[in-house]
C-alpha cells in the first residue's frame, strides 16, 4: 500500500493518550515497515509540517489540537543473542518485563508495572523502586529523520541521568529498537526502603515484581478510572548546601544520596508539606493516593498545567525550588 492510503488525516488521540485529553493529530500515522519511514521526510517536507513521536501516551500532555504528523512505531518482534535481548519499540514495555521473567532473564523485575512502550523507555530513562532502565540498555537503534538512516547509539551515547537522556535534546531521532543486556544470574535489588523487609533467601524476581505491581497499585491512582500520567514532577537534585537550608525549613525532608556531592529530594514531601495532597484546581487534582500525580477530569490540557503550575509556584516562594515536570508537553 502506498504511503499516501496509510497516512490518516484529523485522527483523534483521545484513546492515545491516558490524561485523556480530546487531542486532534492533523496527520497520524502507525508504522510497521522500516520502508515507511523512509518516504516520511518527503510528505513532510511537501506539506511543511513537522513530525512527532507518540508511544502509549503515558508520559505526555498533548494539546486539543495537535499540528503535525504523529508517528507511532509498532515493531513487536523479540530477537535473542545469548544475553542481548532486542525488542522493537511498539512493544508494551510491561509485557516484555513479564516475557524476559518467564523466560529465566533477570534485572527488570524492579520496573515492573510501569505504563508504555518499549521504544519510550530510553527517553526518560525510566526508573522506579531503586532501578533505572540505562543499567540494562547495551544499544538503542533509531531511524534518524535527518539523514533518514539507521543509527545505532551504545549506553554512554545516550547520556543517560535521572530522568533524562540525549533523546530529548534530539527531535530527529526516532528509536525503533532496544538491546538489552539481562543475566540469568538472580542478584536481589532491595535497596529502596519498600522491598528492604524481604528476606534475599527466600525471594525470587516473580516475588520482587509480584510485590512492586502490589505497591503501585496501592500509591498510584488507575490511569482508566482517574486519568494521570504517573509523577508530574521529578525529584529536585539540589547540593548538600542548598539540603542544609531545607533541613531548617523541613528537618525531615527525605533525600537520597545522587552524584557529585549532591542530593535527590522528595518533590512528594514538599508538596505534602504545603498541604496540597488532594488539593483540586478546576477540573484537575492532586491524588489524594500519591501527591506527585495529577489526575485530569478536563478533555483539554489547561486545568492539568494549570494546577501543575500552580504546585511549582508554591514550592518556588516557599522553598525556593524549582520543581521540573515530568512528562512532555506537546
Ligand atoms: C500510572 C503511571 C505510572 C508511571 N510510573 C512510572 C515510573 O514508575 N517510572 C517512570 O520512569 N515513569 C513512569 N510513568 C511514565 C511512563 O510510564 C513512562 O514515561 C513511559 O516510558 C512512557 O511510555 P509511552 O510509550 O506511553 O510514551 P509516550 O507517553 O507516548 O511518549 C513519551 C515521550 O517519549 C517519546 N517517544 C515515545 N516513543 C518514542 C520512540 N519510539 N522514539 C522516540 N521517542 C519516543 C514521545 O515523543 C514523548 O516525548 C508512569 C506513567 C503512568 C501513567
Amino acid at each position: 500500500m502506498k504511503l499516501s492510503n496509510k497516512i490518516k488525516q484529523s485522527f483523534s488521540l483521545k484513546e492515545n493518550n491516558l490524561l485523556k485529553i480530546d487531542s486532534t493529530a492533523k496527520f497520524f500515522i502507525e508504522i510497521f515497515d522500516l520502508e515507511d519511514l523512509k518516504n516520511i521526510q518527503n510528505f513532510t517536507s511537501t506539506k511543511k509540517i513537522n513530525f512527532c513521536i507518540l508511544g502509549e501516551g503515558s508520559n505526555v500532555v498533548l494539546p486539543n489540537l495537535l499540528n503535525k504528523f504523529v508517528i507511532k512505531i509498532s515493531f513487536n518482534e523479540i530477537s535473542i543473542e545469548d544475553n542481548l535481548i532486542t525488542v522493537g519499540a511498539g512493544k508494551n514495555w510491561d509485557d516484555f518485563v513479564l516475557w524476559t521473567l518467564e523466560n529465566g532473564y533477570c534485572g527488570l523485575e524492579n520496573l515492573s508495572g510501569i505504563p508504555g512502550s518499549i521504544g519510550a523507555a530510553p527517553i526518560q530513562n525510566i526508573g522506579a523502586y531503586g532501578s533505572e532502565v540505562s543499567n540494562f540498555i547495551e544499544e538503542v537503534i533509531c531511524f534518524d529523520m535527518e539523514s533518514n538512516r539507521l543509527v545505532s547509539l551504545n549506553n554512554n551515547d545516550c547520556k543517560f541521568s535521572y530522568r533524562q537522556s540525549i533523546f530529548q535534546d534530539e527531535d530527529s531521532l526516532i528509536v525503533v529498537k532496544v538491546k538489552f543486556k539481562l543475566t540469568k544470574d538472580f542478584q536481589p535489588n532491595l535497596e529502596y526502603e519498600d522491598l528492604n523487609f524481604l528476606r534475599k533467601e527466600e525471594i525470587s524476581p516473580f516475588i520482587i515484581r509480584e510485590h512492586i505491581l502490589k505497591i503501585r497499585k496501592a500509591k498510584i491512582s488507575d490511569p482508566q478510572e482517574h486519568p494521570n500520567v504517573g509523577s508530574f514532577f521529578k525529584n529536585p537534585i539540589i547540593s548538600l548546601d542548598e539540603l542544609e537550608k531545607i533541613k531548617q525549613i523541613l528537618p525531615r525532608i527525605k533525600f537520597y544520596l545522587y552524584i557529585d556531592n549532591k542530593v535527590k529530594i522528595s518533590a512528594a514531601f514538599l508538596i505534602e508539606s504545603l498541604n496540597l495532597k488532594g488539593f483540586a484546581l478546576n477540573n484537575a487534582r492532586v491524588s489524594e493516593k500519591h501527591s506527585l500525580v495529577l489526575e485530569n477530569k478536563s478533555e483539554k490540557s489547561e486545568d492539568i498545567l494549570d494546577l501543575a503550575s500552580h504546585i511549582q509556584a508554591s514550592v518556588l516562594e516557599n522553598y525556593n525550588i524549582n520543581l521540573e515536570l515530568e512528562p512532555q508537553i506537546f
